[in-house]
């Protein structure tokens, strides 16, 4: 892992997975923009020890593991004060409000797998406001729901946007068989808006560092939208929602090998599925006691 500088007092760690960007306040202070996942937690502990930084704050973009997952354990460390999108934060407030969104898979699964999510929030931010002030430091909010319910983007006083999930970087879009997003419509939605941003340096959680981000966010759209193509390819006659699944496993060449992972690319996958209903191109209807999921052909 090593420290990045963005511009200013804006800075990130690159923990190799991810960009955890951080603002100095001061030579020793700094407010952490997400804190990574759990198993980033030694070689993030690492960077702060080595560099004889103080957390005095955390805002986070959205209630993720990957975003979240060290949440806890800073806060208990430093005593520093958590900010986040109110509705993420419920969510993130115990193991029983994380089942509102981990809907299929037991409490016990929950505590086990998403365990390093649970947190106290100290600020909630709320869809109406636009700014948030953490360690005496000032942040503008820009609100992208979509890849999450209450998803937000942090400015920092060096006019730098953390864009959180609301976009990924080329390396990760080489990758990705089907990325996430938790209401694909809003997400699309959101992204479009980021269009508009004019800001000096963005930085993209998976994982880069723009001064122009236009081409990114077309690019972004066009690779989420390929993806939504190639689910509407797979339903064919009428399909369950898993036999649909069997089909885009088969051709993503996804690994879907424990209950878990399977848990989780159903929820990825039901994403899209929605957005095909939304778009209305596809219909549901219940066959002989099974829900069924066709195209729908329109004829001149
Ligand atoms: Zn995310």
């Amino acid at each position: 892992m090593k420290v990045k500088r963005v511009k200013g007092s804006t800075f990130c760690i690159d923990t190799g997975m991810t960009y955890i960007p951080f603002y100095k306040i001061n030579e020793r202070e700094i407010i952490m923009l997400d804190t990574g996942w759990a198993g980033e937690r030694r070689g993030i502990n690492e960077i702060l020890q080595r560099n004889g930084f103080k957390v005095k704050g955390i805002i986070c973009t959205h209630g993720h593991i990957d975003h979240v997952g060290n949440n806890s354990y800073l806060k208990e460390k430093y005593g520093c004060n958590i900010a986040m999108p109110a509705y993420e934060a419920f969510i993130c407030s115990s193991a029983v409000n994380l089942k509102l969104y981990y809907n299929n898979q037991t409490l016990s699964d929950i505590k086990e797998h998403f365990g390093s999510m649970i947190c106290k929030t100290d600020i909630m931010i709320l869809n109406h406001q636009h700014s948030v002030s953490v360690g005496g430091v000032e942040f503008k909010i820009i609100h992208t729901p979509g890849h999450s319910p209450a998803h937000i983007c942090i400015i920092t006083p060096d006019d730098v946007a953390y864009l959180g999930d609301s976009l990924i970087g080329y390396e990760v879009m080489k990758g990705a068989k089907m990325p996430y997003a938790y209401i694909l419509t809003e997400d699309l939605k959101s992204k479009k808006k980021l269009y508009g941003l004019n800001f000096s340096e963005y930085i993209v959680a998976h994982r880069g560092i723009f001064d122009n981000i236009t081409k990114l966010v077309a690019d972004n759209i066009n690779f989420y939208k390929t993806r939504v193509e190639k689910i509407y390819d797979i339903i064919s006659g009428s399909m369950t929602m898993e036999e649909i699944m069997k089909s885009v496993i088969k051709k993503f060449k996804l690994h879907v090998n424990s209950k878990y992972k399977y848990a989780v690319m159903t929820k990825m996958l039901e994403s899209y599925v929605q957005y095909l209903d939304e778009m209305g191109v596809i219909k549901l209807g219940v066959d002989n006691g099974a829900l069924k999921y066709s195209k729908i052909k329109y004829t001149d």
